[in-house]
């Protein structure tokens, strides 16, 4: 990295007894004082990666913006949206962030100010030396025309604390019955599994509910994802929920008329009585905005730093390295940025030394087909610098009771690494 120097004379300049104590959301006071500056941009999956490694090491002042007031888990939450479990066994306070000593600032990143090294909020300017942006996804609304007049009909739920619409469409249509539609867009989305997961645990509820009706999944691929899954998640709601999904295959969605209820595809229209349409999705505004890349940011691997900014990393779903868009991996990065930044901060982190092959944040995903059965989903990856990042998936042959009560306890240990004392 190219600014090494001005870090080091900017905390020369400043001394050891230039802290100040500032007004922060969420804690007291922390003491700002002259080491070099990290901002986290988004406390979700990633950002808690980076915050977590950071506050572990001492060695950097850390801010995280995130305008939410805690953390809602998407992995798992379909036990929620189902009405399965409580909303509250998938959220968690920011507490622990704010006792590490991090200044959270309870707000919007609106802009990012490249050349003067800071983010803007509606209220302060943000001063950086390393940025780490976590800052997951946004809908692609406009693919759908129709959609965006009718989005509160339509929920998408991808993304923290929008579950609860779903949710309350989900409890309805197992009340009164009628055609629930599904759409999967096409790759790249979030969590590939994630739709197939919706249609099954609705489905299981129905059966159990004695629900009269269909769950219509209309999927933009000619297969559920990512292709490893296909077999065992076809079968798996083909076995169980022959009466209540019906899978339509390789049927793009081309627009869609909430008042008529009916979904337009290339293999004709689909009437329906409530929809959760699942949109393509890209990273938000504020990344492209700020020429770090078009649908995502441009980055490169290992290190997650973006092309057009040495001093800015993207990491977690925001970023447009082929890498599925999951949770544990956006984790694992906001890790390895944070292990990064140290190290170059400390004089030793050089590309050269990190060999011809490393290995990448690896993901597991659940496929869960009912409370009690879950497809597991293993990813590795590596990349020999200079090429594409090679994924390699493991995938359960069937759906089995062992990968569900596994996925339960992936949950609870990522939620502790995240947000546990
Ligand atoms: C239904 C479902 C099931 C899933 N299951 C799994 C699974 O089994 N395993 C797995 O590994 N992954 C799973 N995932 C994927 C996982 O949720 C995402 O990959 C992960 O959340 C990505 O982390 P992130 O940090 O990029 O984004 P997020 O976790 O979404 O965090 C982004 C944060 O940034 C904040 N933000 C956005 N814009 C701004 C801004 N301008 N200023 C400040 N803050 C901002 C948001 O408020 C949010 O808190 C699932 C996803 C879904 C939807």
């Amino acid at each position: 990295m190219d600014d090494i120097g001005s870090i080091k004379r900017r905390m020369l300049l400043k001394g050891a007894g230039a802290a100040v104590a500032v007004s922060v959301m969420g804690c007291a006071s922390v003491a700002t004082s002259s080491r070099p500056r990290v901002v986290v941009v988004g406390g979700g999956w990633g950002g808690l990666g980076a915050v977590r490694a950071l506050a572990a090491s001492g060695k950097v002042d850390i801010t995280l913006v995130e305008p939410n007031d805690g953390f809602m888990s998407c992995p798992l939450s379909i036990l929620y949206i189902a009405g399965f479990k409580p909303a509250s066994d998938f959220q968690r306070s920011y507490s622990v962030i704010d006792s590490l000593g991090v200044r959270r600032i309870k707000e919007r990143v609106t802009a990012i100010d490249r050349s003067g090294r800071s983010v803007k909020t509606a209220t302060q300017s943000i001063p950086y030396d390393f940025l780490v942006l976590s800052t997951g996804l946004e809908y692609m609304e406009e693919a759908l025309p129709g959609y965006a007049a009718a989005r509160e009909q339509l929920p998408v739920g991808f993304r923290a604390f929008e579950q609860a619409a779903v949710q309350r469409q989900v409890a309805a249509f197992i009340e009164q019955g009628g055609n629930y539609l599904i759409t999967v867009p096409k790759p790249p989305y979030r969590c590939p599994p994630a739709p197939y997961e919706r249609a099954c645990l609705i489905a299981q509820r129905m059966k159990e509910k004695g629900t009269k009706g269909k769950i219509l999944l209309v999927d933009a691929n000619k297969h559920p994802m990512p292709p490893p899954l296909a077999k065992p998640m076809e079968t798996a709601m083909r076995e169980l929920y022959g009466a209540q999904i019906e899978y339509i295959k390789d049927a793009e969605p081309k627009s869609i008329d909430a008042g008529k209820k009916v979904l337009a595809t290339s293999k004709g229209d689909i009437t329906f009585n409530h929809a959760n349409i699942i949109l393509p999705m890209r990273a938000p505004g504020l990344i492209r905005q700020a020429g770090l890349g078009q649908r995502f940011a441009d980055i490169t691997l290992p290190s997650f730093q973006t092309r057009a900014d040495k001093n800015i990393f993207v990491i977690g779903d925001s970023q447009g390295a082929p890498l599925p868009k999951s949770g544990h991996i956006a984790f694992g990065a906001g890790q390895q940025v944070s292990e990064q930044i140290l190290a170059t901060l400390a004089g030793k982190y050089k590309e050269a030394d990190l060999g011809d092959n490393v290995t990448l944040p690896s993901a597991i995903c659940w496929g869960k087909v009912s409370t009690s059965q879950a497809i597991m989903i293993n990813v590795t990856s590596s990349i020999s610098i200079g090429d594409p990042p090679e994924v390699k998936y493991q995938v359960d042959p069937a759906a089995n009771a062992a990968s569900s009560k596994g996925a339960m306890e992936w949950g609870t240990n990522m939620w502790n690494a995240m947000l546990g004392s």
